[in-house]
């Protein structure tokens, strides 16, 4: 008999959903991630489709499942670094990362407050500083603080050294667990804006990603929801969107990814709602706007404030106080001029997190990262591990490859 448990590796939308399905009809799970918390990438959107509802709403239902489901076991901080064995008996090795606070939710913002010691806040992809003791998702689970503890001055050591509810000894633990499947939802990360220098990426303060555009869009975000430029804080009166910023294009990711289309006219409803007399061009290749997306698409251009341009944005330069100059081309009208935008953003695209990893098993991935196999030996993906996805298809992925999962482990 294969061994019914299933392992998850990765927390996301794709991952939690795969690990409640499996849970849910009675399969334990080791659940893997190796970020502190659960939530992945929706996690740090302002809302999402087909909704626009904040993540919270689809997370935190998620969120309570797991807590009720005895048969999913989490490891936050963690990762996987060895599988041996075959379909329907894997055993696996789990490296956890000490997190070096108390194993509850307890209240360590007072703390965090009194020391200096910090880095850039990733969670917030770079746009504000965060404290080494620190619980950047708001509504994180485990709602556990993390301490950075290479990060500590000694003199914020010594202090947090006193706390009752943070470990400084805590150390690394490697567990083994045995599996008779194996879900891949190791999901996407942002395409590395840096290589976008001709569109101003990582040179020009205000050419940001369109994952930067969500988190100064949050609530919970570095400026709390108010859409301004990062240089100065002022509220931009012209918003550019450059379309497939590194995406479909040979020297960066060659394919199409899927979803910033829709993110960008998204994010056009962001600024036109906050900042009514802003206007907003999109520059385009080609809007791809799915199935019913296509409704979604017409209302946002029904707005007489928002502009889609046909036409490739060849060079973005500084411009005066803290514009930005992009060259572009009308591809309708046969032009080519200068605009100048207060704030721009870049449509940067998915590439799967896989992409560049050493994995601890074989695991055949394509020229991009995405994963293409393992079926017959029990391992799954899900989500944009295979290939770029919005929210609603990467749960429902998610589903399909537990069900495949569930099949192995129950020997059909
Ligand atoms: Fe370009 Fe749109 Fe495809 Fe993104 S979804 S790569 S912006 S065509």
């Amino acid at each position: 008999m294969p061994n019914t448990s299933v392992l998850v590796v990765g927390g996301g939308f794709s991952g939690i959903t795969a690990a409640l399905e499996a849970a849910e009809v009675g399969h334990e799970v080791f659940l893997v991630e190796k970020s502190p918390y659960l939530g992945g990438r929706v996690a740090q959107l302002n809302k999402y489709f087909p909704k626009l509802c904040p993540p919270s709403c689809g997370l935190e239902i998620q969120f309570q499942r797991i807590k009720k489901n005895s048969l999913v076991n989490v490891f936050t901080l963690a990762e996987v670094v060895s599988v041996t064995g075959q379909k329907g008996d894997y055993t696996v090795k789990i490296k956890i990362k000490p997190r070096f606070t108390a194993p509850f939710a307890a209240d360590l913002s007072e703390a965090a407050d009194e020391i200096g010691s910090g880095s850039v806040n990733e969670f917030e992809f770079g746009l504000a500083q965060r404290k080494a003791l620190h619980k950047d998702m708001p509504f994180a689970y485990p709602a556990r603080y993390v301490l950075e503890k290479d990060e500590l001055s000694s003199s914020d050591a010594e202090k947090l050294a006193e706390n009752e509810f943070i470990d400084l000894d805590e150390t690394e633990k490697v567990i083994e667990v045995n599996v008779g499947a194996i879900v891949m939802a190791t999901g996407w990360k942002p395409y590395d804006m840096t290589n976008l220098t001709n569109l101003g990426a990582g040179l020009i303060e205000n050419c940001v990603s369109n994952m930067q555009m969500e988190r100064l869009a949050s609530s919970h975000g570095p400026t709390n929801g108010t859409i301004s430029r990062p240089s100065d804080g002022k509220a931009p009166k012209r918003v550019a969107f450059v379309q497939c910023a590194g995406s479909r294009d040979e020297n960066n990711l060659s394919f199409c990814s899927y979803i910033c289309c829709m993110a960008s006219l998204k994010q056009a409803t962001y600024v036109r709602e906050q900042l009514p007399d802003t206007q907003v061009t999109i520059y385009y290749i080609d809007l791809r706007t799915p199935d019913r997306y296509q409704k979604f698409r017409d209302r946002v251009l029904s707005d007489e404030g928002i502009h889609a341009i046909k036409g490739k944005v060849a060079d973005a330069q500084k411009g005066e106080n803290g514009t930005v100059v992009l060259t572009v081309e009308d591809a309708v009208a046969g032009t080519k001029s200068k605009e100048e935008y207060d704030l721009v953003v870049l449509a940067t695209g998915m590439q799967p997190t896989l992409a560049g990893e050493k994995l601890p098993f074989d695991l055949p991935l394509d020229e991009e990262g995405f994963i293409v196999g393992g079926e017959d030996n029990g391992i799954f993906a899900a989500g944009c591990a295979k290939k770029p996805l919005d929210v609603m298809k990467s749960a429902q992925s998610g589903t399909g490859a537990a069900m495949k999962a569930i099949e192995t482990v129950r020997g059909r």
